[in-house]
């Protein structure tokens, strides 16, 4: 037997045909499949505007350029995440600081930042970086609302999330990065994600002024809009006639930005997977929900509490994340069996580099606890029956 991962990719042949297509074409990078799949994605999410970016990296990065993060400023984050939703600040001279989750969700306790935001100055953070860790949906109108007291910013790191949604408190399903809520959501279209372009990352926004911004900091701060133009015609070169005011060669770099661009055959394998997401989300819930019913009243094995208990649809399943008792015996006797389970994630504070920045064991107990005894177990839509079975038999052995 094949090795069972705990994530995987699956390519098509009509993924395939995409990509192939797009390498026949005339672009290979800032073609006609990037506003296409930007379109089709915000659709996807319910958002107004969509940015494609390089990865979800990027997309973090060029969300804290957007919203002025500047050295010093203080922005709160969970320590279970991967590290770029932290480093996306620090790449702005901006400080990390992580504020610890809650014990059922796994995500940030918004209790811990309500206490931290009451015990400081009005002033003392600039924004939040929300996580929908696993693809378990943050309630993102409690988070508005505890941010426009104390006029923060927010952005979703919705990597995990693409699909998922919350329930607000009109009992609308509200879709993760659909921009209502949070100032900006990024998305990653890393193989393991839900949606594979090999590398690529997505910005989706309700804000016009910070689609623009982002627009310009894709591409190295430049704009081609002659209505934007700051230098008159004569740095410019001279007016073409009294319609075009500017040569048409011209164009300005107007603040530092970045290349931070997806290419054509990358935006057409998005493309082309995203017309598949419903149905593999509709695949990783009923691998949810299978895993649910084997572990249910299990003494050694609990899984994420489904805030949606009542909705258990809304939960995107990037990740299923169990606590095991002897996680590291666990996890080896797994390996064992080929199945290849991984930890999601080592506390972002306690990265040496963090620890550096002042950060120790100790500090967020929750977190620390809950690492103690994660284990991502195999979800991907192309998991067959047998496999899980297999899967859940072994592990049933274990204990
Ligand atoms: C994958 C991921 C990212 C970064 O995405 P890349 O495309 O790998 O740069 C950011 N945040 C979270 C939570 C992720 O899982």
């Amino acid at each position: 037997m094949k090795p069972i991962p705990y994530g995987k990719q699956s390519i098509t042949e009509e993924d395939i045909l995409a990509v192939t297509e797009t390498l026949k074409s005339d672009f290979l990078t800032q073609g006609p499949k990037i506003q296409e799949f930007e379109e089709a994605f915000a659709t996807y999410v319910g958002s107004r505007y969509a940015v494609a970016v390089a990865n979800g990296t990027a997309a973090l990065h060029l969300c804290a350029l957007a919203l002025d993060v500047k050295p010093g400023d203080k922005v709160i984050t969970t320590p279970i995440t991967f590290a770029a939703s932290a480093n996306c600040i620090r790449y702005c001279g901006g400080e990390a600081v992580f504020a610890d989750i809650d014990a059922q969700t796994y995500l940030l306790d918004i209790n811990q930042v309500r206490n931290m935001l009451q015990a400081s100055p009005i002033g003392t953070y600039a924004g939040i970086v929300a996580v929908d860790f696993a693809g378990q949906p943050v309630d993102m109108e409690a988070f508005r609302q505890l941010a426009d007291e104390y006029g923060l910013w927010i952005v979703e790191d919705a990597a995990h999330a693409p699909g998922g949604f919350f329930v607000d408190s009109h009992g609308k399903e509200q879709w993760c990065g659909n921009g209502n809520f949070a100032d900006l959501a990024i998305f990653s279209f890393h193989p393991v994600k839900h949606i594979a372009a090999g590398e690529g990352g997505m910005i989706t926004t309700n804000s016009e002024a910070l689609y623009k911004k982002l627009m310009t900091l894709r591409t190295h701060g430049i704009t081609r809009d002659a209505a934007l133009f700051q230098n008159s015609t004569d740095i410019a070169g001279g007016a073409s006639d009294a319609d075009e005011p500017y040569p048409s060669w011209y164009m300005e770099m107007q603040t530092l930005g970045y290349n931070y661009r997806i290419t054509d055959f990358q935006a057409a394998l998005g493309l082309s997977q995203l017309q598949r997401a419903d149905t593999n989300l509709a695949t990783r819930r009923a691998i949810a929900l299978k895993y649910d019913e084997a572990f249910r009243d299990h003494p050694h094995i609990h899984s994420q509490l489904n805030e949606m208990q009542d909705h258990p649809s809304g939960h995107a399943y990037h990740l299923y994340v169990i606590q095991a008792d002897d996680r590291l015996d666990f996890y080896n006797y797994l390996r064992q069996h080929d199945i290849i389970a991984q930890v999601h994630y080592i506390p972002v504070h306690l990265m040496p580099y963090y620890q550096q920045q002042g950060w120790h064991p100790g500090d967020l107990p929750v977190a620390e606890q809950y690492y103690k005894r994660c284990l991502s177990l195999p979800m991907y839509p192309s998991l067959t029956e047998e496999e899980q079975d297999y899967v859940i038999q072994t592990i049933k052995r274990y204990f």
